[in-house]
């Protein structure tokens, strides 16, 4: 009988840990369109951070706009 409950105690922890990864990977998205939006200082673009430069404290949509910029 122990033996049994173990098992079945795995098996809820694994179904659990799999619904919680899936709810923690909705929010992370969520937070990532919310504000993880920026603003070009040259062409007022809006651009995800995994696109944007960061360069003396300004955000770019581009290296164009990097170079623009000087
Ligand atoms: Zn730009």
């Amino acid at each position: 009988m122990g033996r049994l409950l173990i098992v079945l105690l795995v098996v809820v922890l694994i179904w659990f840990l799999f619904f919680r990864k899936k709810k923690v990977k909705n929010n992370i998205n969520k937070n990532i369109e919310s504000f993880d939006m920026i603003e070009c200082q040259i062409c007022k673009n809006f651009v995800s951070q995994d696109e944007a430069i960061f360069s003396n404290g300004r955000w770019y949509c581009s290296k164009e706009c990097l170079i623009n910029k000087g």
